[in-house]
């Protein structure tokens, strides 16, 4: 089900994310660890879930969550399909 507009629809149609230090990260191809959501690649569909602080609520974690990052990949599906998605980096410590 889309957190935006809590329809149904088939996983296929639906872009997975997750939360990752405060921060809803897109996970295209569903390989990050955590609870993730479902949400319409489209923008209408993430300021809905926004507006509703559905992402808090399907994370389990408080708000309020940075959604730049999903919002930028929306932007790139509905603009370039043929985009390959950048690597989430899994830390962002710096060892130095
Ligand atoms: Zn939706």
């Amino acid at each position: 089900m889309c957190v935006g507009c809590r329809r149904r629809a088939e996983v296929g149609g639906l872009l997975r994310v997750t939360a990752v230090d405060g921060a809803v990260v897109p996970d295209p191809r569903r390989r990050l660890p955590g609870r993730g959501a479902w949400l319409h690649p489209v923008p209408e569909c993430l300021d809905r879930a926004e507006r509703r602080s559905a992402f808090p609520r399907a994370f389990r974690v408080r708000g309020p969550l940075d959604t730049a990052r999903v919002r930028a990949h929306i932007g790139t599906v509905n603009g370039a399909r043929e985009t390959p998605e950048p690597d989430i980096p899994g830390s962002k410590v710096d060892p130095s």
